[in-house]
């Protein structure tokens, strides 16, 4: 299970990190060293932060470091980034001791890396030609890869756009030699360097460097390959992104509290929606990368030894800073195109972080080639899905808190229900329902997975749930069937378990664990469904009943026995305040329900009511507070995986069939486009995982998931389309024709499915709380912005 905790150490260290920029480093330093000649940087800063041993985080502590994880290293890089904090830290003690550290004799590790832990070494590097396999693109951001001759012990050499030449102590070139490539160090009181500065545009501090016949030390401790460097400077630019994700967040808050105080048109600009959904994508991608970021460097401490995570947080970060950095000056106006904004040094900053992150099109291949290897290492390992055997026969005493048991109990379950038959069966009916499978659910007991135990259910946690969730995505369980399980098993049980009296759990539940009765939710209305509130469903209350008329829309009730219904019961008061919550019995007298289709065939219902009767006992909560109560509940409506985890099993598929084509993976990965199709693809399922899963994290830990439940739903619900055009990409013009006409022809299953799921995706976008919706609520509750 992903882990989003950061232990108290690591707090403390974000503290300490943040204190002391907010107290030593400020923009005007930051323009003093954009500006100053002193080689782009501020001696007293860079000797502040060896001092707190920010230098020596990455370096092993038998060399006199910290030997942090990169883990920690994020959190620190990501408190600089956010003050914009400009030194040599990056390049000397990150890329250099990196370098050294890996690959360096142990001799020079002995001599260098302690200097470069306390600041007294200053290390910068430049790399030759070959880099970039497998793209044949390079991997580093100088256009002009280094020129270097060797005579003897001596180097003469050309490096184009070395970062801090002025200052460096020593320089590090990495140059080709026999059989590979190889470490040479140039120690700049032994050697003849001149150095030409470069104008750039954030102050960058580059230089054209010449070295005339210098000695030279062979430091590397073998022959690399390009793939070893490249694998050591992209591990190191994960530092980066963490930089630019602090300095996106700077980015956006300044933007905020601009749009929160300025006024035009008599009002607060934030008030704008077209400002404020803005702002929430803007949030939402700092929201994404920041997990992908996080989720790099676990994983890269855990040695899990993919590069697709990492070179995927690398590309979200950079475009991401990009993209916010921009838009936080459009909101600025003018004010924000002017030089002494601090907005307009994002604006700057951002095309250097993004000229540091290196080829875009070069980590697209990264990705591409790892996730077409026959090990696939950059998907997450616990949905592949492998055979597992369950761990206990007996599901009800299988321990919450062991979700790999939970798993393979459900992966095993899964596997034994949808047998090809059932899978041939639900596909040739075109229905997202089976009868038979949701009746198997209620026979395994796992209609009452969230229900508390003493109603008979297993009281699973929300992490528990998302793994049932994710396993029933996997194995294809049709989502009428998964529909009917939120709105009945998950939704209608647990409001009745808080909120419903005895006489209804005793009248209800039992019965919704057996399958028996199946609620649907009785919200939209042709009127209206954003506005929930504002339902016009009347439910008079007459001798000791309700009498229903009017009309709900887009729902379930052909799959069910009962409606939860919003209905309005009190007129005349403002309208949050007059609406109640029924139990209906779908086959009362007096309601009709009609037959509405998706695009995808899906059957959706209007049901009517004419003067339906209720019984009163069949009233949920109190009267008149019915949004109270579904507010109350709506928690478990939050941390769907079912939408994420369907990607994953979709992009698996697609990537086994195309590993399948003769030389699929080369010729892939050498085409621009289908890499960056992957790449997109890989970003859609796993940061859209990663959201749901931090949702699911959040809620397991109590805390208010408003923010983040926004940000997975806008995220979800918008990458299913992206996710889909990116596949039609790969597959070519021929598959998508095949999948749109849903050829009944084997070779087309997987375009059928694609072309389902393009059917299905403007669903995700307006089902339960459309795209705006979702802005509108990160923009108001999250960010805080003014109402208009
Ligand atoms: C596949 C599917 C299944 C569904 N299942 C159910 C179900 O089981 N039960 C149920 O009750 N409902 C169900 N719905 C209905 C769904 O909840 C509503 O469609 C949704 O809430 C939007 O309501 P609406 O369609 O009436 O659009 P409207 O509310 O009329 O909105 C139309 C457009 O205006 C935008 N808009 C509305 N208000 C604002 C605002 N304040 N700011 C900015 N933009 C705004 C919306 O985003 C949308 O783009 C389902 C819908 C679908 C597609």
């Amino acid at each position: 299970m992903v882990d989003f905790s950061l232990s108290e150490a690591q707090l403390d260290l974000r503290e300490s990190v943040r204190r002391f920029c907010a107290a030593r480093w400020g923009t005007d330093v930051v323009r003093a060293v954009e500006h100053g000649d002193n080689g782009r940087y501020d001696a007293r800063s860079f000797a502040d932060i060896a001092a707190m041993g920010l230098l020596g985080l990455g370096v092993a502590t038998t060399y006199g470091g910290e030997g942090a994880s990169w883990l920690d290293r994020v959190i620190a890089h990501e408190e600089l980034g956010r003050f914009l904090f400009l030194s040599p830290h990056y390049v000397s003690a990150v890329v250099s001791a990196g370098l050294l550290q890996t690959w360096g004799t142990p001799a020079v590790c002995e001599r260098l890396l302690p200097k470069l832990a306390t600041g007294e070494a200053i290390v910068t590097y430049a790399i030759a030609p070959g880099f970039g396999d497998p793209a044949g693109l390079p991997a580093t951001s100088s256009s002009r890869p280094a020129e270097v001759r060797m005579t003897g012990d001596d180097m003469t050499a050309r490096l184009w756009a070395v970062p801090y030449a002025s200052i460096a102590t020593h320089f590090l070139v990495v140059a080709p030699s026999d059989q590979g490539f190889e470490l040479l160090l140039v120690e700049r009181e032994r050697a003849t360097v001149s150095c030409d500065r470069l104008i750039t545009m954030a102050g960058a501090p580059l230089y054209d460097v010449t070295i005339a016949s210098s000695p030279a030390d062979k430091v590397s401790a073998r022959v690399l390959s390009a793939a070893d460097i490249d694998r050591s400077l992209t591990e190191c630019r994960l530092l980066l992104a963490a930089e630019a994700l602090g300095a996106a967040k700077a980015a956006n808050e300044l933007a905020v509290r601009y749009a929160s105080e300025r006024e035009a048109f008599g009002q607060r600009i934030g008030s704008f929606q077209a400002l404020q959904h803005k702002l929430a994508d803007m949030t939402t991608r700092i929201q994404l990368a920041d997990d992908a970021v996080y989720y790099a460097a676990r994983i890269t401490d855990e040695g899990q030894g993919s590069l697709a995570p990492t070179a995927l947080a690398i590309l979200s970060a950079a475009e991401m800073y990009t993209y916010v950095a921009r838009n936080a000056v459009q909101i600025h106006g003018a004010s924000g195109v002017m030089a002494d904004s601090d907005v307009s040094l994002h604006f700057r900053r951002c095309r250097m972080i993004t000229a540091d992150i290196g080829d875009r099109r070069w980590l697209e291949k990264v990705i591409a080639d790892d996730l077409l290897s026959e090990s696939a290492p950059g998907i997450p390992g616990e949905l592949v899905n492998t055979a597992t055997e369950a761990a206990d026969d007996d599901p009800a005493s299988t321990d919450d808190s062991d979700l790999d048991a939970l798993r393979a109990e459900f992966r095993a379950y899964f596997r034994r229900i949808v047998t090809p038959e059932a899978r041939a069966a639900i596909t040739a009916s075109n229905d997202d329902y089976s009868g038979e499978l949701y009746r198997a659910l209620a026979d395994a007991g796992y209609l009452g997975l969230a229900v508390p135990r003493e109603y008979g259910g297993r009281a699973l946690s929300y992490a528990a749930l998302a793994v049932f969730e994710e396993e029933a995505a996997l194995a294809g369980i049709p989502h009428g069937v998964m529909s009917v399980f939120s709105s009945s098993a998950h939704f209608a049980a647990c409001l009745l378990a808080r909120l419903g009296t005895d006489d209804q759990r005793s009248r209800y539940l039992p019965h919704i664990l057996s399958g028996e009765y199946r609620f649907t939710q009785g919200f939209t209305e042709p009127e209206g469904g954003s506005d929930l509130a504002a339902a016009r469903t009347r439910a008079n209350y007459i001798d000791g009943e309700f009498q229903l008329t009017g009309q709900k829309v887009f729902n379930t009730a052909h799959l069910c026995t009962h409606m939860i219904a919003v209905v309005r019961t009190n007129p005349d008061v403002p309208k949050h305040q007059g609406i109640s919550l029924l139990l209906v019995d779908l086959s009362a007298p007096g309601i009709t329900i009609l037959p509405l289709y998706t695009m995808r065939g899906w059957r959706r219902n209007l049901v009517i009511f004419e003067q339906t009767r209720v019984p009163a006992q069949d009233l949920v909560g109190d009267l008149d507070r019915g949004w109270y109560a579904v507010m109350s509940v709506i928690d478990l409506e939050r941390s769907s995986m079912r939408v994420p985890a369907e990607r994953w099993r979709v992009f698996t598929e697609l990537l086994d069939e195309l590993r399948r084509r003769p030389d699929g993976r080369r010729e892939i990965v050498e085409s621009e486009g289908d890499s960056a199709a992957i790449a997109r693809m890989y970003r859609d399922s796993l940061l859209g995982w990663l959201l749901s899963r931090h949702v699911v994290w959040l809620q397991d830990q109590g805390q208010d998931v408003t923010g983040l439940a926004s940000f997975a739903k806008l995220f979800n619900g918008e990458a299913v389309e992206s996710f889909v055009d990116g596949a039609f990409e790969l597959l070519g013009a021929s598959a998508a024709t095949e999948g749109l006409a849903s050829s009944a022809r084997a070779e087309a299953s997987l375009g059928s499915v694609l072309a389902d799921l393009y059917k299905d995706s403007r669903n995700w976008q307006i089902a339960g709380g459309s795209s705006e919706i979702q802005r509108n609520i990160i923009a108001r509750r999250v960010l805080k912005l003014p109402s208009p």
